[in-house]
């Protein structure tokens, strides 16, 4: 079954709400006010207002659905700031940090690392950020993961993109990739989509339900699925 891209109304009206640490963040910007110039393609900012808050974008999807090659060009073409929840954590175990060999074990099982590890790296780069839009790619993926963002970080994400893949198209893409990492291979594939149907959809269902999901259909080319995302945020202010 594949599901509509939602109507853009929840983006006009859409605000989110801002824990301490965001009040005070450097890149506490309205965003509805910011100011931006569009050269070519590629949007440039401008200085902005001290008072603005952060526009939040969760890029949800199975494994392989095409998250990080989607988030690159929006980055590209739009100026966010991209934000991979499992790059965070592969560099936490590539550093040695304390808990490096417990990520490590949980990524090789294709478990989910605990919510208060992953939000506080996320919430670390967002606080050293001065971009104030951002792509936050691979979280939340699962329910508790959801809840523990929203009770660190105070705020929720203004939009939600989910890569809508088939199975089959998946396996292969992870299967093809070569990036050396630990959970791509097959036995670690099927319980990350296991992980996925279990954990991660709700998640989903939670922000359609919210009217903050838009779904592309994540099988194509790159630039074919671009042209699917590229709508969602050329409608923003915050992206003009
Ligand atoms: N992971 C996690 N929490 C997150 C993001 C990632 O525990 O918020 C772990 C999880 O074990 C996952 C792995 O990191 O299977 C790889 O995640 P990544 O998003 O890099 O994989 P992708 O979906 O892009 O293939
Ligand atoms: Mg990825």
């Amino acid at each position: 079954m594949r599901r509509c891209v939602a109507p853009l109304s929840p983006l006009i009206s859409s605000s989110s709400s801002s824990s301490s640490f965001l009040r005070q963040a450097p890149w506490r910007f309205n965003i509805w006010e910011s100011f931006t110039t569009v050269i070519g393609n590629r949007v440039y900012d401008l200085p902005v207002p001290e008072d603005n808050t952060p526009f939040i974008t969760f890029v949800l999807g199975g494994p392989g659905s095409g998250k990080g090659t989607q988030c690159e060009k929006i980055v590209e073409t739009f100026g966010f700031r991209h934000l991979s929840a499992g790059d965070l954590l592969r560099r936490e175990i590539a550093s040695k940090s304390k808990d490096g060999s417990m990520i490590l074990n949980i990524i090789k099982d294709g478990k989910i690392v605990p919510s208060e590890v992953t939000v506080k790296l996320i919430q670390r780069e967002m606080e050293s950020s001065d971009n104030h839009k951002f792509l936050i790619d691979g979280f939340p993926r699962s329910e508790e993961n959801r809840i523990a963002f929203e009770r660190i970080i105070g705020a929720e994400p203004n939009i939600v993109v989910f890569f809508d893949c088939p199975v089959e198209e998946m396996v292969k893409r992870v299967l093809n990739r070569n990036q050396g990492r630990v959970d791509d291979n097959i036995d670690t594939i099927r319980k990350r989509l296991k992980v996925f149907e279990a954990l991660s959809l709700p998640v989903i269902n939670y922000y359609s339900q919210k009217g903050k999901l838009y779904t592309i259909n994540a099988v194509g080319t790159e630039d074919e699925i671009f042209e699917q995302v590229r709508p969602i945020f050329a409608t923003l202010k915050v992206s003009k």
